[in-house]
């Protein structure tokens, strides 16, 4: 019998960074995403299609944005100052996947900042 492996624990923690993932400018959603959105807000998926997604050149389908408070946007559904995502259990695929691994890159950068700065709550803003 092959012995079970053991699951390893994220090295990063969604609750303390401010959702600089969310910030992409091109979070892409497929149509099986738009129809979870409409169904999540009792919408058609023309219409959710129409209300929460815009096309981008070389890029496709992606979540539109709003102007946000640290960083210069994000997507519609990331709250402003919650700093999580209004929609968890509706986003898209490409949400579930990130950052598709037991590290996160940006994490990893705000931790060694928050250390070196000696300060927990510091953000750094990626140029
Ligand atoms: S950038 Fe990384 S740590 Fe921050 S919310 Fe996204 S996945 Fe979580
Ligand atoms: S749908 Fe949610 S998890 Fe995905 S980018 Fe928008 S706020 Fe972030």
């Amino acid at each position: 019998m092959p012995k079970e492996l053991p699951v390893l624990k994220p090295r990063y923690d969604c609750s303390k960074c401010p959702g600089y993932c969310c910030s992409y400018d091109y979070i892409i959603v497929t149509k099986r995403d738009v129809k979870r959105l409409g169904k999540r807000f009792g919408l058609t998926p023309e219409d959710a299609e129409k209300k929460f997604t815009k096309v981008i050149d070389g890029y496709g389908r992606v979540l539109k944005h709003r102007k946000d408070t640290i960083y210069k946007s994000t997507c519609r559904f990331f709250h402003p100052t919650k700093r999580h995502c209004t929609v968890y259990e509706h986003r898209p695929n490409v949400c579930r996947e990130y950052p598709d691994g037991r590290h996160c890159g940006y994490y990893d950068f705000l931790s060694w900042e928050r250390k070196h700065q000696q300060d927990e709550d510091f953000i750094p803003l990626p140029r």
